[in-house]
Parts: C-alpha cells; sequence; structure tokens
C-alpha cells in the first residue's frame, strides 16, 4: 500500500543547524555550541528582527550550505521506489528560499513528489489537503499541532525539542529508526484494514 510521507526539510532532511550556528557564531562573536531553544534569537540574545534580517541576508548559503542528514537520502528513496509519495511541508518561504531549496534537492538527487512553501502558515493544512499518513518533524509545536489532526508525527530528537513526548508523536533518533517505524506504522495501517 503507497503512503504519503511527510518531510519537514531543516532538521530532518536538512542538517542545518551545524551551518547556522556556525555562520550565527561568526556573525555574533558568540561561541554557541548547541542551540537548545528553538527561538535561536533568544539563544543568541538578539532582538528577533535582527535575526531575521540575518536570514534574509545569508539565506543563499544558509539554505544551500547544509549536508543531507546521514541517512535521509537513502531512506526516501528507499520508501519511494516502494510506491510511497514524498511530500516536504516546509516553513522556508516561496520565491528565492524556494528557488535555492529546489536546488538543494537537485544537488543532492533527494526524490519528491511535492514540496509546500508555508512560510509562517500552520503545516496543518497543507498535511491534511495532501492527505498526509505520516510526518517526520523536529519542531515540538508543528508536532504537537500535526498530531492533533490525527496524523502520526516521529519527532527526530534534538536538543531543542526536549520534554514529554505528547500523545501521537513518537521520538526516534536517526532515520534508520524512522524507516523503522514508517514501516511499523504501514503495517498497523494494512492490518486495520483486514
Ligand atoms: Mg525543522
Amino acid at each position: 500500500m503507497g503512503f504519503k510521507i511527510g518531510l519537514d526539510i531543516d532538521g530532518v532532511v536538512a542538517d542545518s543547524f551545524p551551518v547556522f550556528i556556525a555562520e550565527l557564531n561568526k556573525h555574533y562573536g558568540k561561541n554557541v555550541t548547541e542551540i537548545d531553544d528553538y527561538d535561536i534569537a533568544k539563544v543568541y540574545g538578539v532582538p528577533w528582527d535582527d535575526m531575521d534580517s540575518f536570514f534574509n541576508e545569508n539565506m543563499e548559503y544558509l539554505f544551500s550550505t547544509p549536508e543531507p542528514m546521514a541517512g535521509a537520502l537513502e531512506t526516501i528513496r528507499y520508501f519511494q521506489d516502494k510506491g510511497n509519495e514524498i511530500f516536504f511541508v516546509t516553513a522556508r518561504r516561496c520565491g528565492g528560499e524556494e528557488r535555492v531549496t529546489l536546488d538543494w534537492f537537485e544537488r543532492h538527487g533527494i526524490p519528491r513528489d511535492k514540496a509546500i512553501f508555508a512560510g509562517g502558515a500552520s503545516k496543518t493544512f497543507a498535511v491534511r489537503e495532501l492527505g498526509i499518513n505520516v510526518f517526520v518533524e523536529d519542531f515540538m509545536s508543528n508536532a504537537l499541532e500535526i498530531a492533533s489532526i490525527g496524523v502520526p508525527v516521529l519527532l527526530l530528537d534534538t536538543p531543542y525539542n526536549q520534554g514529554k513526548t505528547p500523545k501521537g508523536v513518537t521520538r526516534c533518533y536517526n532515520w534508520r529508526e524512522i524507516k523503522e517505524l514508517i514501516e511499523e506504522i504501514q503495517q498497523r495501517k494494512v492490518s486495520q484494514n483486514y
């Protein structure tokens, strides 16, 4: 049975945070080693507007430089080869960010059926519209929202998403586990249908 697999980009498929941290440390003259709060402006102790300008001015570098997460590419190809559909739903925005991201997909040979650039909008709308069966995310608020509409979420463990894992959200630690958990969810769904 083909599944619709939803994937976040930053911190899930793209190993973005090491690149962000390196550039932010240079820019702000800091030595942050770990982002333990999803609000990066707070971590660096700068106003949000300032952080926003930094990301706008350096967008091209910040979004084109990260490497794919270990195991992500192989796993995405594995699921696509098995007849599943791959949907990206990201907070990156349409326009320039979309162009840089699509180039990045091409460069790394990351297959996809569709990519939605939601910007600041909630991801739940796209997740529901696309009929996604399972979603992989690293930001706890998004995970909560998506789980609240009944879509199982796999939360890739990071320093900024610690705490109790809510109902419908399963914490996982790498792409090998993501692969196993997606297959488990598929199995469960298949047996429910019989
Ligand atoms: Mg993310």
